[in-house]
């Protein structure tokens, strides 16, 4: 990391503008408080990256409530944010979870599931040419944000040259209570388990 930081604050100088990012969304909710945050200072492009859920009719569920949020946010913040929605490929997503079945939430396999859904999201960043990017995945009280932003930092090593990730831990600062007062305001859909089809026996 040593000189990144340096290199990404003399990039944002030069640019002109609001400037560009690409946000790895995992649902509405979790999206509520970096909408507010980014939309105001950012261009957002935000991404659906979550193959991991199940099953496919969830997967629209989910999606079906960010666009929603989106809707939401463009007409009652005047906040404007484009999706872009990668498609469900969940048989080829599992592959390499599988042999982590028996694990519990909160395990390498979830480790594994974030790397995955945030790579593919940074992946999309970097062929729209947008030079930052995040995840929502910091949003939820389940999940550890420490473990997110250790991967965020080691993707932006594997691959310099990609795009920045911002740091933001959204549970932080009152984001988490503030992101679940928008998600009840715009009557938001709120999933009762993490995603896959390990946590989903587990919670009903
Ligand atoms: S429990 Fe959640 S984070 Fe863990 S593997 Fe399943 S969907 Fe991914």
């Amino acid at each position: 990391m040593s000189d990144r930081p340096k290199e990404l604050a003399r990039f944002l100088r030069k640019e002109e503008g609001r400037r560009r990012l690409l946000l790895h969304s995992c649902c509405g909710p979790c999206s509520c408080y970096p909408f507010l945050v980014l939309g105001t200072h950012y261009d957002v492009t935000v991404s659906f990256s979550n193959s991991n859920i199940y099953p496919r009719e969830e997967w629209e569920r989910r999606l079906r409530a960010l666009r929603r949020a989106i809707r939401g946010f463009s007409r009652h913040y005047g906040i404007k944010i484009r999706l872009l929605e990668p498609g469900y490929g969940h048989d080829s997503f599992m592959e390499e979870l599988r042999p982590m079945a028996d694990l519990p939430e909160g395990s390498a396999r979830c480790l594994l599931c974030y790397r995955k859904r945030m790579e593919e999201a940074r992946l999309i960043a970097r062929q729209e040419g947008i030079p930052l990017w995040c995840t929502t995945l910091t949003s939820s009280r389940q999940k550890d944000s420490e473990a997110i932003l250790r991967i965020a930092r080691e993707l932006d090593q594997e691959d310099p040259e990609g795009p920045a990730f911002l740091l933001s831990d959204w549970k932080r600062g009152g984001g988490l209570e503030e992101g679940e007062r928008i998600a009840s305001f715009l009557m938001l859909y709120r999933q009762h388990y993490c995603g896959c089809e390990y946590s989903l026996p587990k919670r009903k």
